[in-house]
């Protein structure tokens, strides 16, 4: 990591800062472009908008996909204080995003939570039906 993508890192973190200071949980990103630009920057605002999905990274994902041309959008960095959650890293693989730097990882962000704090996944069953699933799906993806 070069000196000044440190100090994009430290922007998401002052972001982070931001969002807590807003009354939201402590996380904020930004995107940028090749030339180290910043092009949006977002903080978490899921308590105030009353909205689990309000994570900044997901917000970025989203805007990225919609704004930006495939080619612009691989050429960009998102640098964000903690490592994109499961939701979100699912929207940054689908946004083309080129490339993710981040501070803390989900395992330091849990070590800084009370125990029991952690996501955990929901109890799952599947697949089934195959044959009634693939119809809507067969020859979609051509
Ligand atoms: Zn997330």
């Amino acid at each position: 990591m070069t000196r000044d993508e440190e100090k994009l890192l430290r922007r998401a973190i002052e972001l982070a800062v931001e969002a807590r200071s807003g009354g939201n949980p402590p996380f904020g990103s930004l995107l940028a472009g090749p030339d180290g630009a910043v092009l949006i920057e977002e903080r978490n605002s899921s308590l105030t908008d009353a909205d689990i999905t309000a994570h900044p990274e997901l917000k970025l994902a989203r805007w990225a996909a919609r704004e930006l041309d495939p080619a612009t959008a691989a050429g960009t960095t998102m640098f964000t204080s903690c490592q994109p959650c499961g939701m979100c890293a699912g929207a940054i693989a689908r946004s083309g995003l080129g490339r993710v730097v981040y501070a803390l990882s989900g395992d330091q962000l849990n070590s800084l939570k009370p125990p029991g704090n952690a996501f955990t996944d929901a109890p799952s069953e599947g697949p089934a039906l195959y044959e009634e699933a693939r119809v809507p799906v067969e020859g979609y993806y051509t």
